[in-house]
Parts: C-alpha cells; structure tokens; sequence
C-alpha cells in the first residue's frame, strides 16, 4: 500500500487551484458585476466559509468513499482472520473544520461476535468520531486551559462543537496512554534499550526537582467529593543549557538580588512565610541606600547559564518510581552524554535518593534560594537590632555564596548555645528562634557537600532550581483550586492530567509525537 505524504510545494499547487475555484464562487454567488455596495464583509464571509466546508466535504467524502471501496466486499475479522461480509454503515465524523458523515465499511464476525471497521486502522482512527488532528486540538486545549469548560468553549470557537465533560473523559484516557508510554519507556531504559531521541548530546544538562500540592478525592465514590486530601506531585524539569566554563568564578561577590532587602523579603515570604519584625534594613537607611534604579536592574539570572530546552516530568507516584522515569526522559534526551551535568532540589531527603540512585555522576547542587531562606530566618532569630540581623544574614550569605559554609555552621553552633536548643517533645510556634537557627544549622549540616557554589559558577552550573520552581507554578495553575479535585485513582484523575499538563509544558512536540505513533482500532466502542 501507498502511503505518500503530499510535499509544501504539492500542497501549495492544491491550494492555487482551489483559490482558481474561489472565482467560480464568487462569480456565482454574486454574479458576474460582484457584489453591490450593500455587501459587507460580514457577507462575503459566510460565502467564503460555505464554500470551504463545502470543499472540505467534497474532498474528504471522495478519498474516504475511494479508499472505502479498495477494500471490496469481504475483510477478515481482525480477532480471528475470518473472513466476514462488509457491510456500510453511516458515523458522524469530525475534521478540522467540519463534521463529516462518514459511509463506513463494517464486518461482523459471527465467532467473535463483535463489529469491526476494516477502515478504521488505515486511518487512524478509533471509537471516537475524531480526527488524530482533531484529538490532538482538544487534548491540547485541556493541558493548556484552566479548566475543561474552558477548553470546550475555545474548542466550540475553533469549529469542534465538544462538551466538558468529554472534553475531560478525552484527557484523561490520553492522559492514561501516555502515562503507560512513560512506563514502558522506564522499563525499557531499565533493560538499557532505550534508545536517544536526540542525535547530539547537549554541552550542559541539568536536572531539577521539585514537588506540588494538588488536591484529590476518593475515585469511584459517586458524584461530589470524597475523601479529600491534599497530596503531592513531584515534577523534575529536564533542562539542556548554554554556558561557559571560567578559569576562576565568575562572580565571587553575591548579586543585589540576594543583598537587597525588599526583594529578599519578597522571595523569603513567598517561599517560607516571614515573622514579623524580620531583618530588613530600618526605613531610613534604606531610603538612602536605595537609589530608585535599583528595583529596575536586570537579576543575576539572565548572567546564569541560559537555557536552550526545557521537558518535564510529573506524577504522583512515589519517589522510586518517579526516579526511574526522570531517568527515562534523561536517557532520551542524552543527559548522560552531557559534558556537564547538573541536579538540583531543594533540601528534602528523597532528591537525594533520586540523585544517587539514577543520577550519581551528576554534581549535586542544593539550591541557593531553600538555603537563602533558612539563613535569613537564622539571622531573624538571633534577636536584637533590625540593622544587626540584617548585616548578620549578609555576612552568611556572602560566606555561602564564597563556599565557606563551615564558617556559618559553627556561628550557628555558637547562637544555638545561647538561644538554648529546641525541645523535642514542645509544640513550638514555626517562628521560634531555637527553631529556626535549629532548621538552619540542621540544613547546612545536611547538604553542606552540594553547596560549592564557587566551583558549580566556574563549571557554568546552575545554582538555584529556580527554573523548575517556575514550572510547579505552571503546573500549579492548570490542576491546583479551589474547589479542584483529582480522582487517587490511577485511571482518570491527577495522574493522568499531569501527563497531559507535562506534554504542553514540554519542548518536544511530545503531543505530536503521541498522536502521530497513535495507531487506530478498527473495532467500533463496546455498548457500556
Ligand atoms: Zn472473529
């Protein structure tokens, strides 16, 4: 069997003789003069798009019905090779642009007894009345989208009339196949057969993860919410990158954005919440300090290795299986090959496992922003002036970003004996300074080796997680509000819609890719 894709320039040369036909229409919708000046556009429109429905029809109903007919009038059944009787059978059928009314050849299998369209593989095509074009649309729409109303109503506007609720039960069984292809792909890269999807390994590759919180309920409960639980979804976002290796560090001094106390605040309260009277600057020095500029500058970030592409990971499971799945998409996309290879997290515990267990030559970087906050709250705790705290918080933090964490870990040591040590078994407020310089000595001591932060600039490494931090938020903002719940289930609730969120997330067409593997069924959908 043939099958020719149409070359731009073969479509080009369809698409002038359809734009000749154009005039035909238009000669016969308004006559030879054209129209009169009491025409609007309003008007020529509504021809114009008659007439491309119209054309749309007439070519698709031709090539279905030709190829339709190559298939004469016997077909063997595809579950046991009899050969069984075709008959047509009429099925609504939606394109880009149109709905069709599709003459479908069907066989009954008297053994198997079940219907099946012989047509159905050769296209593509499955139970669903879609297009894989179409599919892919409404797909999309749903990752992309706050919610599936909204993805029906920009879907009605784009010509595919689709309610909500199969907009959603759509999602969630692509959300369903393309979290078993994940799965596959792990245990292939287990069996080390998978293979890269890249021809190029890229220069720096880094791995950075982190988690969410989403809300769920009891599957299969019925209608309304059952249940309810907030839980976890970790998310790695795999990053190749640009970057130039340095003889020394290239920035051995801390950037303002970390100096300045009106966006360390802001980045403090926003990661960890702030007590009050925390250690900024008194109001007037800052006044003076501050020149108006200074809000304006560019942050340090753009200096920092720049990033090239960006694919994620998400999913609910736990962080073992999770691993292997990040270990997967890396696999793919030559993240072992790199010259330089990175993975960064915040403090928790399980990163590190994943770091270990799948990433083990990859430089371990906590990162600086988690380990910021931690000495801003330490220098808040140790008590007295605003203006000693404040110059207390920038001398760790300068000593951090030199590498010389010893040096806070023992001044730490020396406020915890004076703060006295927080008890174990009291129920303290989260602010408490014995806490708090507590969680920081703790902190550093813990992840002290992944926080060399001179050498990682010298190897043109990240140093935050910043870019996978922004991509909880965009994961965030499509599963995560109020009155939003997620079956537990496997089948039809966060686990599939993260997948269909990391998909329009990711930058490698893994949508496309998706449909454009997606084989067709040829048996009609089983009455429920
Ligand atoms: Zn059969």
């Amino acid at each position: 069997m043939t099958r020719r894709k149409l070359s731009p320039q073969d479509l080009q040369e369809i698409r002038e003789l359809a734009s000749r036909w154009g005039k035909i229409v238009a000669r016969h919708a308004f006559g030879e003069s054209g129209p009169g000046t009491d025409i609007d556009l309003d008007a020529m429109e509504q021809v114009a798009t008659a007439a491309v429905a119209g054309l749309s029809e007439g070519t698709l109903g031709t090539l279905l019905e030709k190829q339709a007919q190559l298939l004469g009038m016997e077909q063997p059944c595809p579950g046991c090779g009899r050969l069984c009787r075709l008959k047509r059978a009429d099925r609504p059928l939606t394109v880009r642009g149109i709905q069709l009314k599709q003459s479908e050849p069907i066989g009954h299998c008297p053994d198997c007894r079940r219907d099946f369209s012989p047509q159905r593989p050769l296209l593509r095509l499955d139970g669903h009345g879609y297009s894989p074009a179409v599919l892919q649309m409404i797909v999309e729409a749903a990752g992309k989208l706050p919610s599936f109303p909204n993805a029906a109503y920009a879907l009605c506007l784009a010509g595919v009339p689709i309610s909500a609720r199969h907009v959603e039960r759509l999602t969630h069984e692509m959300g369903r196949e393309m979290a078993q292809k994940r799965d596959e792909k792990a245990i292939q890269r287990r069996r080390r057969q998978l293979p890269e999807r890249v021809a190029t390994p890229p220069q720096v590759a880094a791995v950075e993860i982190d988690g969410g919180r989403l809300r769920t309920r009891a599957a299969a409960c019925g209608p309304g919410v059952h249940q309810a639980e907030n839980k976890e979804d970790k998310i790695a976002c795999l990053v190749s990158l640009q970057s130039d290796r340095h003889e020394q560090d290239p920035q051995p001094e801390p950037p303002e954005s970390f100096t300045e106390p009106r966006r360390v605040q802001r980045l403090v309260r926003e990661m960890k919440g702030l007590p009050s009277e925390h250690p900024g600057e008194p109001a007037e020095a800052a006044e003076v300090a501050e020149p108006a500029s200074s809000e304006k500058k560019a942050p340090p970030v753009e200096e920092w290795p720049r990033p090239l592409v960006r694919t994620c990971v998400a999913s609910m499971r736990r962080a073992k299986l999770f691993g292997r799945m990040v270990a997967a998409e890396a696999q793919e996309r030559a993240f072992y090959r790199a010259t330089r290879r990175a993975f960064l997290g915040d403090g928790l515990a399980y990163n590190w496992t994943i770091q270990k267990a799948y990433f083990p030559d990859f430089e371990a970087i906590v990162d600086f922003l988690h380990m910021l906050c931690y000495l801003y709250l330490a220098a808040w705790a140790t008590g007295g002036e605003q203006a000693r705290r404040w110059s207390l918080y920038l001398a760790w933090l300068r000593a951090c970003w030199q590498g010389r964490v010893n040096e806070v870990i023992d001044e730490l040591h020396t406020w915890q004996d004076r703060l006295g040590k927080p008890l174990d078994d009291a129920e303290l407020n989260a602010f408490d300074p014995r806490l708090l310089v507590a969680e920081a000595l703790r902190y550093l001591h813990n992840n002290q080796q992944r926080m060399d932060y001179p050498r990682y600039r010298q190897e043109g490494l990240p140093i935050t997680s910043s870019l996978v931090e922004s991509l909880v938020g965009q994961f965030n903002s499509r599963v995560k509000a109020r009155n939003k719940f997620w079956n537990r289930g496997e089948g039809d609730g966060a686990e599939t819609i993260l997948q269909i969120r990391a998909a329009v997330l990711s930058e490698d067409d893994r949508l496309s890719r998706h449909f454009a593997e997606r084989p067709g069924s040829p048996y009609r959908r089983k009455a429920a």
